[in-house]
């Protein structure tokens, strides 16, 4: 990520990349508190249109890694191992929760997906990072990254997300079914996060979801770290102010 902060030997203003400390404030919750740059929480039902809105908004901002989860899924045609998705077997899958490898893990539509403490640890030095996770998982990431900033993206109505389920044409009818009806459960939880992004028009909605990142890159707690060479500039301005009663 890139912050606006100041080169000592010039007197132009300069982007200063990854100078912000760590954040994450010790959890009131989870003495497991995993600490990162900002991470991003991204959820909703399958088929609102997720992935679509992450690839298109970490086109557009520097510094967003995205956070490849394990599952224990079958890969679709156009997935790539270590791309979308590490892809599993059930026993690995168990084997790592056991080992406690997970931030969170959850079974989502009869299958397990997890976020492995390895991946958000390295993919999160020097970025900020974003999870495309489920409702579920959602919660633990709360109790584990309270900083973490939660977005939830909204289907415009029922209909457009059976026709979008069944227009991407990778998952069976079956699999659409069943994701359709846990979709009904999923979008009531939409009042536990942070912000709401109805996609409906695509460019708008990438521009909201656009619009969270930024807004929560500007915020002071998080600014404060790459302010430093700006408030020095000013505190040495005051040592060599005018005397009293000197205009
Ligand atoms: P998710 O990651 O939430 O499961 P996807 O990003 O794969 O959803 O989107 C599901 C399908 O809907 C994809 O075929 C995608 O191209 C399409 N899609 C996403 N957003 C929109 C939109 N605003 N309008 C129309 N189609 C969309
Ligand atoms: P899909 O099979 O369509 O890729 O994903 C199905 C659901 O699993 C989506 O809601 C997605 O957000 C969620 N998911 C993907 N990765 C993870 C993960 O690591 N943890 C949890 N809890 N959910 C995940």
């Amino acid at each position: 990520m890139e912050f606006l902060g100041r080169d000592t030997e010039s007197r132009d203003l300069v982007h200063v990349p990854n100078s912000r400390p760590c954040i994450g404030p010790p959890s009131e919750y989870d003495k497991e508190e995993v600490v990162t740059n900002m991470v991003f929480v991204v959820s909703g039902p399958s088929g609102c249109g997720k992935s679509t809105l992450i690839a298109k908004a970490r086109r557009d901002l520097a510094g967003l890694a995205f956070s490849v989860s394990h599952t224990t899924r079958k890969p679709r045609p156009s997935e790539r191992d270590g791309v979308e998705y590490r892809f599993v077997s059930e026993k690995v899958f168990a084997r790592m929760v056991r080992a406690g490898r997970f931030v969170e893990w959850a079974r989502v539509h009869g299958h397990l997906y997890g976020t492995s403490k390895a991946e958000v640890e390295r993919k999160s030095r020097g970025h900020d990072l974003i999870l495309d996770i489920d409702v579920q998982g959602t919660r633990q990431v709360r109790k584990k990254i309270p900083s973490a900033v939660f977005v939830f993206i909204m289907p415009p109505v029922f209909a457009e997300l059976r026709r979008r389920l069944e227009r991407r044409k990778e998952d069976s009818p079956e699999d659409i079914s069943r994701r359709l009806r846990d979709a009904a459960g999923e979008i009531l939880a939409f009042a536990e996060f942070d912000y709401v992004v109805v996609n409906d028009e695509l460019e708008r909605a990438v521009g909201e979801l656009k619009s969270v990142i930024v807004a929560a890159r500007c915020r002071s707690a998080v600014r404060a770290g790459a302010l430093g060479p700006i408030l020095r500039s000013f505190a040495s301005r005051a040592r060599s102010s005018p005397k009293k009663g000197k205009p």
